[in-house]
């Protein structure tokens, strides 16, 4: 009998790859598939629920695979309706996921690493620094918990939690592929939303997925000098590196740019910055998402008082700007951007 220990996540696994396994387990390839849609389409938590399959096969399975790569430790509800998930992975490392509700759409905010790298200067995520890439099943994991074993029905799937997506590229691709395609998930490519700090040579991979994934930049400071200091990643890659990789996404993935822009008050929202981020905007057909800065205990960042916010927003629709102001949500139970930590500053 092998440990607990030996046992690989299923989800780590592509369709060609488990269709290897199959062959090398003597099963007939077809199985793969039905696989994939027990643990896909079915959302099984067990393999004794994947019921026509042999038992033989079922046993071989549950011998070398786990299906669910970690437990639910908490889950907190807002007032608003958002809701936050910790779950805790085999290892002990927390990672959090956000569901959120807003008319006709549920979006599920997914994390991609345990803390990160990257250090923007007004984040909670980078607080415990970097741990660990997620693996492909710990992503996908996040979605199949949510839709089939609390089953919550899911409309839209953003990048948007823990850690850089682009900075753990392998998972990220094998959990997209896996999400897109007809035999797992079978979720459209136009319902997904990678962000990124400016990872330049992530951007260009993305591309060459070949997939209408949207792509937001979380743009912050909207000229070198400010830039470089809210987001040390823009030391690395200039603005006009970053920007020119945007651009060539859009072209050859034919879908709108997001700029996101976290307002801190008194450091990025006067009018000057509002005319140069109008400017990237204009020139990359992008739009823009306003984020009033979310707080962050022990960081001195404040969020602009709503007449601020506006007075920004107006800045950049009177110079033609396509523009939304994110109505954060979540802020009760630090599920807000920017605030998800994996426990390391969980509420209570
Ligand atoms: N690493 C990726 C994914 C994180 S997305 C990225 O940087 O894009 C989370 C978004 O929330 C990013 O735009 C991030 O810069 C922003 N954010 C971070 N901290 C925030 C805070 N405290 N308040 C509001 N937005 C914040």
């Amino acid at each position: 009998m092998m440990s607990q220990e030996t046992k690989r996540f299923i989800g780590d696994l592509n369709l060609a790859e488990l269709s290897q396994e199959m062959e090398a387990l003597g099963e007939p390839v077809y199985r793969a598939r039905q696989i994939f849609k027990w643990l896909y389409q079915k959302g099984i938590s067990d393999w004794s629920e994947a019921t026509d399959l042999p038992l033989s096969l079922r046993e071989k399975l549950n011998r070398r695979f786990i299906i669910r790569p970690f437990e639910l430790e908490t889950c907190y509800e807002s007032r608003d309706g958002t809701r936050k998930f910790v779950f805790r992975l085999r290892d002990d490392n927390f990672i959090e996921t956000v569901l959120i509700p807003s008319g006709e759409r549920r979006t599920l905010c997914l994390s991609t690493q345990v803390g990160c790298k990257f250090g923007c200067v007004f984040c909670a995520s980078g607080l415990p620094g970097f741990i660990r890439n997620l693996s492909p099943a710990e992503i996908t994991g996040q979605i199949l918990f949510v839709r089939h074993d609390l089953e919550f029905s899911l409309t839209n799937f953003v990048f948007m939690g823990m850690g850089e997506p682009l900075d753990n590229f392998p998972s990220l691709a094998k959990a997209i592929e896996i999400m897109n395609s007809p035999e797992g998930m079978g979720i459209a490519a136009r319902r997904i939303t990678v962000s990124t700090c400016g990872l330049v040579p992530g951007i260009k991979k993305l591309k060459e997925l070949r997939l209408q994934i949207n792509l937001s930049l979380s743009l912050h400071g909207p000229n070198n000098e400010l830039r470089r200091r809210l987001v040390p990643l823009g030391r690395r890659y200039s603005l006009e590196e970053v920007l020119s990789a945007c651009e060539e996404y859009a072209e050859s993935s034919g879908r709108m740019i997001t700029l996101e822009y976290v307002l801190l008050d008194g450091i990025n929202n006067s009018s000057k910055e509002a005319a140069q981020l109008a400017k990237i905007a204009h020139r990359l057909k992008a739009k823009i998402n306003l984020i009033p800065y979310s707080p962050v205990p022990g960081l001195p960042y404040q969020r602009p008082a709503r007449e601020a916010v506006e007075a920004f927003r107006d800045w950049l629709k009177e110079r033609g700007a396509k523009v939304t102001v994110r109505q954060s949500k979540g802020l009760d139970i630090r599920a807000a951007c920017g605030q998800l930590a994996g426990h390391f500053l969980s509420p209570k």
